[in-house]
């Protein structure tokens, strides 16, 4: 990952273990919504994609979404749970968001259950309760108030384009214990999302929403302690720095002698705290009862399987696929860059510029440092391209710095690594060029040439520096290296 990290559980006020159970809610990449044919897009002008099914006028009866049924069993299934005959619900609450007043979602008996996922880093398990269907509700934008919440604003605008969108919850036991941890399951269930084809996995335009359920308890005690639920997490790092603002704050709460009251609370981006939403004598009564107006779903074995069978290569297939290339890297660097380079769906890149000749750690590198930091173009990159820039830079046509610009120009503009090369003036140097280099550095620095001659191998660096400054990083290291030491000799 391309992020700060955060308080691992190591560094978690000692004496104290904090518990985390996620619910992620993953809006899935169907063309329509998940009970009438309005078209599930986003940032389309407000109140457009709309009709009287999402709207909940009187009278309009909903109708199932077969391909959002389809991408949930592949959900279920990827995350390895028991697919299985289930119902809808009713869940009723009041708020302008929800035309209907009451949102349709699965209550007692979901689609898939009793699942898992499994951490690539920590290699841990972490059990999925399930991961049922419902529908989203809308959006409402508070105007001219603080930060753009209710309290204080001006008025309110409410947008119904998002009601009636496909979602599934998936629902973690309270399996996780670290804010790290939290972050590599919610990383690692997106890739597992984007590979099976349900969801684009976009946290920035809310595909991926996350709520955190935080508690602490005692180093070594077995009980629960009351938890905290945080709502709307929509970045990695806001759940980390959330779930540890949280956990920190309960046990300052319990250590000064006062008790953790169950709440939902509200994540301050800004202020980096979290504040009290609803207490749970305030929670809602939902009063669900079964939808009268849709049928039990009862997906046919056969069905599943065929499904099943359509899946891709899964996240951990593809880790493997990439470990392959390598010897022996379970953990360490060249895992966690493969790891990286899957989470962010870079493999194909690297497998493909590998079996077309290039330098497998080299490409892993090059895909899991600079591609990953400019994910932005990463449609600009052909396979090809990225391959071919590799062999230019194994075969000392480019120093590391100058194929690193290289890279960053392709991915800017998509043009071939030889083109970007010759345009910034990129030959790689001749021989006498270098050479002429060399002798101008020996002639400045005298004594510590003479120290270097003598044996001292701790000036190479220094020597390589000089030479690297005065070719403006066109000199390739290992070839200057090459050439001090010959002249030593
Ligand atoms: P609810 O029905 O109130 O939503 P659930 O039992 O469905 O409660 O749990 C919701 C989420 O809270 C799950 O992800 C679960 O793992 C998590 N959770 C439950 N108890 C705790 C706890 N004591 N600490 C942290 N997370 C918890
Ligand atoms: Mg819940
Ligand atoms: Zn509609």
């Amino acid at each position: 990952m391309v992020e700060d990290s955060l308080s691992s559980n190591a560094e978690f006020l000692s004496g104290w273990e904090m518990v985390v159970g996620l619910e992620v809610h993953c809006e899935l990449k169907t063309r329509t919504k998940l009970f009438c044919g309005c078209m599930n897009a986003f940032g389309q002008e407000p109140n457009t994609s709309i009709c009287p099914v999402c709207l909940g006028l009187p009278g309009s009866l909903p109708v199932i979404n077969e391909h959002a049924v389809e991408l949930a069993i592949r959900i279920g299934l990827a995350l390895n749970c028991r697919v299985d005959e289930s119902i809808f619900h009713r869940k009723n609450y009041f708020y302008p968001d929800m035309p209907k007043d009451y949102q349709i979602s699965q209550y007692e008996k979901a689609i898939n259950e009793n699942g898992y996922l499994e951490l690539p880093l920590s290699k841990k398990r972490v059990r999925i309760e399930r991961a049922h269907i419902e529908e989203d509700t809308g959006k409402t934008t508070h105007v001219g108030g603080d930060g753009g919440r209710i309290h204080g604003a001006v008025h309110s605008l409410v947008d119904y384009n998002r009601a009636g969108i496909p979602l599934v919850e998936i629902v973690s036991a309270p399996d996780l214990r670290s804010a790290e941890e939290a972050r590599e399951y919610v990383s690692e269930l997106r890739s597992i999302l984007v590979a099976s084809g349900a969801s684009d996995g976009k946290m920035e335009e809310g595909s991926l929403r996350v709520d955190a359920n935080v508690s602490v308890r005692r180093s070594g005690s077995r009980e629960f302690g009351t938890r905290c639920e945080i709502k709307n997490l929509n970045s990695l790092r806001s759940l980390g720095r959330a779930i540890a603002y949280e956990a920190e704050r309960q046990v300052e709460l319990i250590e000064s002698g006062q008790v953790v009251v169950q709440q939902t609370r509200h994540w301050n981006e800004d202020q980096g705290v979290t504040t009290a939403m609803r207490s749970k004598e305030e929670a809602y009564d939902y009063r669900y009862f079964p939808e009268p107006d849709l049928v039990p779903l009862c997906p046919s074995k056969e069905w599943v399987s065929e499904i099943g069978s359509r899946i891709g290569l899964l996240p951990a297939d593809r880790r493997k696929r990439l470990t392959s290339l390598f010897e022996g890297v379970e953990s360490g660097s060249t895992f966690d860059q493969i790891v990286t380079v899957v989470g962010l769906g870079l493999d194909e890149l690297v497998v493909g510029a590998v079996e077309g000749g290039a330098d497998p750690r080299l490409a892993l590198a090059r895909a899991a440092n600079e591609v990953a930091a400019n994910m932005v173009n990463q449609a600009n990159l052909s396979v090809e391209a990225f391959g071919e820039l590799i062999k230019m830079e194994s075969a000392g046509q480019l120093s590391a710095t100058q194929a690193k610009t290289v890279l960053g120009k392709m991915l800017e503009s998509g043009y071939r690594p030889q083109e970007v090369a010759a345009s910034l003036g990129f030959e790689a140097l001749d021989t006498a060029v270098l050479e002429a280099l060399i002798d101008q550095v020996i002639s400045t620095s005298p004594k510590e040439w003479e120290r270097f001659s003598s044996g001292e191998d701790q000036l190479t660096g220094f020597f390589v520096g000089q030479v690297m400054k005065l070719s403006k990083g066109r000199a390739d290291g290992k070839v200057v290296t090459a050439a001090l030491h010959s002249r030593r000799a």
